[in-house]
């Protein structure tokens, strides 16, 4: 049942600008029903913009959307969206229960209160007052008001941005519970490990655009290799991407950049080759990643086939 039909997301050639900012320039994603996907990125990157349009809150500039086939603003109408925005606050002395079942009624088909309750994980505190929630149970609250309408896709726009670390294995929990009954979900954070403990696919934007896509441990090798730098003996500028674990090759500074999964073989390789002085080895983190993914894009966009550099 679940692949039947249209993908559960489609966005083809999406841009939006504000002003002198292209703050998502050219996406284009398929999300297919049933998985979960995480949107990693930067500050700035474009992860509210994006799901702000998925949503239906204002219109890309270029580019379509289509929800099962259907506009953001149709697809939202028929309750096939939940979504958990950055803001949103509370409003005061009305208890969980009250809340979560309130809004429930405002859908044609929801979800049992009960169970609404249960994947929330708030059933032991259905009776607190909202306003004096811990911030993680105000979060989880927030998570079952995007459920109560038994939407086929919940959206996330950095759901456990200042919540403790226990706060937000209990949030996974419930998404996962969530996910786990066949429904779509798509999240935003720029933490790597949410991405590697909760989602099926990892999603990078930087900069507007799409600059990795695969699975947790595929993206997770990017970050995770080391870069090795130095000055070529012989001014050589090709072959380099030919040496064990390299997966790319820059020039900039008078220096060659190598991203390697295995530094120890490829210095090991570069020494017989007595290829270089002033060598450089260092980890590879999450910003740098993002940069180096960055730069690559473009490129790949802006540099024909086989030169290198
Ligand atoms: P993220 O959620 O990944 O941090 P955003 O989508 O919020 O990124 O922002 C992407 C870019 O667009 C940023 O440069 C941001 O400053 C800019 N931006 C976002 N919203 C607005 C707005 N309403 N007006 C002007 N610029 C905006
Ligand atoms: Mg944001």
């Amino acid at each position: 049942m679940a692949e039947q039909g249209p993908p559960a997301v489609v966005f083809k050639g999406v841009v939006k600008e504000y002003d002198s900012v292209r703050a998502v320039d050219g996406i284009d994603l398929t999300i297919r029903r049933g998985e979960t996907v995480a949107l990693l990125g930067p500050n700035g990157a474009g992860k509210s913009t994006t799901i702000g349009m998925l949503l239906g809150l204002f219109p890309p500039d270029h580019g379509t959307i289509e929800i099962f086939g259907k506009s953001p603003e149709l697809a939202m109408r028929a309750g096939h969206l939940g979504a958990m925005l950055q803001e949103g606050k509370m409003i005061p002395r009305v208890s969980v229960r009250e809340i979560v079942d309130f809004v429930r009624q405002t859908y044609r088909k929801p979800l049992p209160l009960k169970e609404v309750l249960q994947l929330a994980e708030l059933t032991k505190i259905a009776d607190h007052r909202v306003d004096k929630l811990s911030g993680g149970q105000a979060q989880r609250v927030r998570f079952a008001l995007a459920l109560a309408g038994d939407p086929d896709i919940v959206v996330l726009d950095e759901p456990t941005a200042a919540l403790d670390v226990e706060s937000r294995r209990e949030l996974w929990a419930a998404m996962q519970r969530y996910a786990a009954r066949g429904n779509t979900v798509l999240f935003s954070t720029h933490y790597l490990e949410e991405a590697d403990n909760s989602a099926d696919r990892v999603v990078v934007i930087a900069s507007g655009r799409v600059v990795a896509d695969g699975t947790t441990s595929q993206i997770k090798s990017m970050v995770e290799g080391r870069s090795v730098s130095f000055v070529p003996r012989s001014g050589r500028r090709d072959g380099y991407e030919l040496l064990p674990g390299v997966s790319s090759v820059e020039f900039h500074g008078g220096r060659v950049h190598l991203r390697t999964t295995d530094s120890d073989l490829t210095v090991h390789a570069l020494a017989r080759a007595d290829a270089f002085t002033d060598l450089e080895v260092s980890g590879v983190g999450l910003e740098d990643a993002f940069v180096a993914l960055t730069h690559q894009a473009r490129h790949r966009e802006t540099v024909p086939e086989g030169r290198t550099n």
